[in-house]
């Protein structure tokens, strides 16, 4: 795996700008059924309980990192775009 992706999911409020911004689709956002643990694609009260990163995918160019309001994804790896502080 060449890069790496983290997200504070403690900060996270599931708005779920990352998971658009991402170009090749390797950011998914869910929250999973109390009852029957199956996942729902939508964010509930404003809180995702996941986001999921597929890793295979994600070509380390930081756009999500970018897109994120809250500042609450972390990319690293070789060759990753990691945009500067601001
Ligand atoms: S770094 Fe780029 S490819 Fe990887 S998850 Fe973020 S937006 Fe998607
Ligand atoms: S853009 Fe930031 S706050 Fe919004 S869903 Fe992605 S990681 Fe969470």
């Amino acid at each position: 795996m060449a890069f790496s992706v983290h997200v504070n999911m403690e900060r996270c409020t599931g708005c779920g700008n990352c998971v658009i911004a991402c170009p090749v689709d390797a950011l998914e956002l869910y929250t999973v059924d109390p009852a029957t643990k199956e996942k729902i694609y939508a964010v509930k009260n404003g809180k995702s309980i996941h986001l999921d990163v597929k890793a295979e995918l994600c070509a380390g160019c930081g756009v999500c990192v970018n897109a994120c309001p809250y500042d609450v994804i972390r990319l690293s790896g070789k060759g990753a775009r990691i945009p500067s502080e601001a």
